[in-house]
């Protein structure tokens, strides 16, 4: 075996011998936990030549569980002082492939080939958010992702209606996959320490979204109304998103749904409702 990535005085002697100063912005918290990187790559269930992406590898660490597993692993990192670090610490794994490159700009279909994938990783948090719907709007073959992130946004991933952290995330994340929050971690498994406690959230995409609708891009535009004015009533909001007052009553009319409400209060299929009266009635 080699030598283990995760070992908090294996880290300190890689940062020292290549002179490597985190960088914050691009939010780099490196694991120094051996269990936490081995949970988290056994929460990908992966098998010998599975493809699997991983996003932001730093220093390799995660990418070295998961290529003990045999998975063919890709992992694109964007800061280019890691590649000469990646090229040593993972030069015994033939099945890890070090991609340069933006995760927001790549084409991800192409790096995995065309091919069903799993993602894993450990998320830079400042753009947690952005590579999620990335990953669920591109349509692509994802089976399953299991990524660390920040534990409140973990908790809006599987939140409800009438939650007061439920909102356009939890909507999004809950109608292309099926989230579950696996374990917290502390600040203390990573170098530097983060401010905030993290969390491991599995998203096991759907083959078929949980409600029905006409067109998704529409009720997409009705959460997104929603939730951007969270004090306002749900009619108010259709107003503020460019319809008339008529058509609005029109809208509730049809759904069924009493306009005085809020947003956060509606489930999926509630927004479905909405969403699918309006497609009617625009047509
Ligand atoms: N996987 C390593 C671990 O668990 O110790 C490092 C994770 S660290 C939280 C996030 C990594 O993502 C950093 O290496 C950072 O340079 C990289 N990164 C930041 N923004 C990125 C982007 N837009 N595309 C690809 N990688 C990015």
């Amino acid at each position: 075996k080699d030598v283990d990535l995760s070992n908090p005085e294996v880290v300190r002697y890689i940062v020292n011998r290549f002179g490597l100063r985190m960088n914050k912005k691009l939010g780099q918290n490196f694991l120094v936990r051996h269990s936490v990187v081995d949970d988290i790559a056994d929460a990908a269930d992966l098998a010998e030549g599975d493809p699997v992406l991983e996003i932001g590898p730093g220093i390799g660490t995660l990418s070295q569980a998961l290529a003990e597993t045999g998975a063919e692993v890709t992992a694109v990192e964007l800061d280019e002082r890691l590649l000469p670090v990646l090229d040593k610490t993972l030069e015994h794994y033939p099945n890890v492939h070090i991609i340069h490159g933006d995760i927001m700009r790549i084409d991800i279909e192409e790096v995995m080939h065309h091919k069903p994938f799993t993602v894993c990783a450990n998320l830079p948090y400042y753009i947690t958010t952005p590579i999620i719907m990335k990953l669920l709007e591109e349509h692509l073959p994802i089976e399953k992702i299991v990524v660390m992130v920040q534990r409140e946004v973990a908790q809006r991933m599987v939140s409800g209606p009438g939650s007061k952290i439920y909102g356009a995330l939890s909507v999004s994340v809950q109608y292309y996959t099926e989230p579950h929050l696996l374990f917290e971690i502390p600040p203390k498994a990573f170098m530097p320490a983060p401010e905030v406690t993290s969390a491991v959230v599995s998203l096991d995409v759907r083959k078929v979204p949980p409600v029905q609708v006409k067109e998704e891009q529409r009720f997409f535009q009705v959460v997104k109304a929603a939730f951007s004015q969270r004090r306002k009533t749900f009619a108010n909001t259709l107003k503020a998103a460019g319809l008339s007052k008529e058509q609005v009553c029109m809208i509730l009319e049809a759904s069924e749904i009493d306009g005085g409400r809020r947003g956060e209060t509606f489930t999926l299929d509630e927004f479905a409702k909405v969403a699918d009266a309006w497609t009617a009635l625009a047509a």
